[in-house]
């Protein structure tokens, strides 16, 4: 890899019980930058065999990681940790080639990913249990809680890093060992982890990386009864099926899935700063996190005044290749997300809104897509119902907060949602009424490894992050204790 001051960091090999090997019979798959679309390498095209390798090998290792006194798993998730800022600027620029966005926000999310091992190295050291006043004379009750087993993690593109670490550092914490297949397009920063993962000190199948078929590594993963938790990070659809997948074992799922946010700017915010909550919001990584805002409802009576500003503050958002100083926004993933892009536009387009600005490819080509402010939506328009995962802001016109809640609950989504307002009555009434996980008060960025990420109705089930991340790592034993 090019420029790299570590190029150990850059594996193409994965990491199963210990060792970096390739797939069974060679194969192969090819990854490429989405910014130039050059080949920067290629990795494994494993399956069900080396799959199932990696959870006997994590079977193996879990007797001596689960006994391990919590304060020595610590250890050796703060010394990953450590690692993670030392190499922060080639962890960063393995992720900008491979995903695309800008190197500051790379940076950005190795520090935030890096933050669940300083956060899980403490956690780990808490997982207290219980006593509990027992309504017989003749026993006593206690509450203990242990890691669930080996844990199976399945995670998306968009945070190559961060969506990584919130999994593995709580199951390292909880004392489970856990592998991971990362998505296909940014393998190389799982593997980078990897390495650092080594040289931290975890024991061999304790943490191991599978790329290669996302159907033949997630039916192992899912089937395999020596599994006992699966964690998703990825699309409802996908999270669907692999629910059903791991109905046959039982096994306990932690399911991060699709969003859209709706964004609320009631008549007495703060104009400017819900701008740039916005900004922050839906422009990040080129609009492509599930917490995306995905539909901005703005009060009739600051309607034009906010559209103007926000026009105003997307008109100096460059575009580029992330690597480039100054860019803010770079390419989408791939050519379907393009395509879907699009497609939100042309419907909405069709129904008669209006693009205030943008609305087309970039004039760099490519995945490039200009950052497009819509005016005029509709709730019948596509953008309003689907999560559209690209720099697209809808701007949607509402009169009172009773039509503006029923509008932003009305999807069967309900993982994050913003708004912005003064009053204090109406925080808590709009905060309380809103069916999401996740709400962001004038604030346009939730995430942080101290708080619960996840979401409710088909936006998921479990939490990450926090203390509450813990235990979806951990199972409860009951002692009855006779006298
Ligand atoms: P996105 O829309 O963000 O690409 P996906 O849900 O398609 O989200 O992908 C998220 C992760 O799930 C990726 O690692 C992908 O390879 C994996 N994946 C996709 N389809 C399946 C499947 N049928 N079984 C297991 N994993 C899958």
């Amino acid at each position: 890899m090019q420029d790299l001051n570590t190029p150990t960091l850059f594996r193409q090999q994965c990491y199963v019980a210990g060792a970096w090997c390739d797939a069974d019979q060679g194969a192969v798959i090819e990854v490429t930058n989405p910014a130039t679309h050059e080949t920067l390498g290629s990795v494994p095209r494993m399956g069900a065999a080396e799959t199932r390798r990696a959870i006997e090998a994590a079977n193996d290792a879990w007797p001596q990681w689960r006994a391990m006194p919590a304060r020595e798993r610590a250890a050796i998730l703060r010394r990953w940790h450590g690692l993670m800022h030392r190499h922060a600027d080639d962890l960063a620029r393995i992720m900008t080639l491979e995903q695309g966005k800008p190197l500051a926000e790379a940076r950005g999310e190795v520090a935030y990913a890096a933050a669940y091992f300083e956060w899980f190295a403490e956690e780990a050291k808490r997982a207290y249990g219980d006593t509990i006043p027992s309504p017989s004379p003749n026993t006593r009750i206690v509450v203990l809680k242990e890691p669930v087993g080996v844990c199976a993690a399945i995670t998306p593109w968009n945070f190559p890093a961060a969506m990584i670490t919130r999994k593995a550092a709580a199951a390292l914490a909880a004392g489970c060992p856990i592998m991971v297949k990362p998505a296909s397009q940014t393998p190389f920063s799982a593997l980078a982890l990897a390495v650092l993962a080594e040289e931290a000190g975890v024991p061999p199948g304790v943490f191991s990386v599978v790329t290669g078929s996302a159907s033949e590594i997630g039916g192992e993963m899912t089937g395999n009864p020596l599994v006992r938790k699966l964690s998703f990070t990825g699309s409802t659809e996908v999270g669907r099926t692999l629910m059903q997948q791991t109905a046959s074992t039982i096994k306990k799922v932690s399911m991060e899935l699709g969003g859209n946010a709706p964004f609320i700017v009631f008549d007495d915010a703060d104009l400017d700063a819900a701008v740039q909550g916005a900004i922050a919001s839906k422009y990040r990584n080129t609009g492509q996190t599930c917490v995306c805002a995905n539909r901005l409802y703005v009060h009739e009576n600051v309607y034009d005044a906010f559209a103007q500003k926000l026009v105003e503050a997307v008109r100096g958002l460059r575009v580029g290749n992330g690597l480039e100083e100054g860019v803010s926004i770079g390419p989408l993933i791939d050519e379907p997300a393009v395509r879907k892009v699009q497609e939100h536009i042309d419907d909405a387009l069709e129904q008669g809104a209006e693009v205030l600005t943008g609305g087309r490819v970039h004039a760099l080509g490519g995945t490039f897509f200009e950052p497009t402010v819509l005016a005029n939506m509709t709730p019948a328009m596509r953008v309003a119902k689907e999560e559209t995962f690209g720099p697209v802001a809808p701007l949607f016109r509402f009169s009172s907060d009773a039509e503006v809640i029923d509008m932003a609950n009305d999807t069967e989504f309900g993982l994050a949602a913003y708004f912005y307002s003064r009053d204090l009555g109406r925080v808590w009434r709009v905060a309380e009424a809103l069916e999401y996980g996740m709400v962001g008060i004038n604030t346009g960025i939730v995430s942080n490894e101290a708080a619960p990420f996840g979401g409710v109705k088909q936006s998921g089930v479990g939490r990450e992050g926090s203390r509450y991340g813990l235990d979806d790592y951990m199972v409860i034993k009951y002692l009855c204790m006779g006298l």
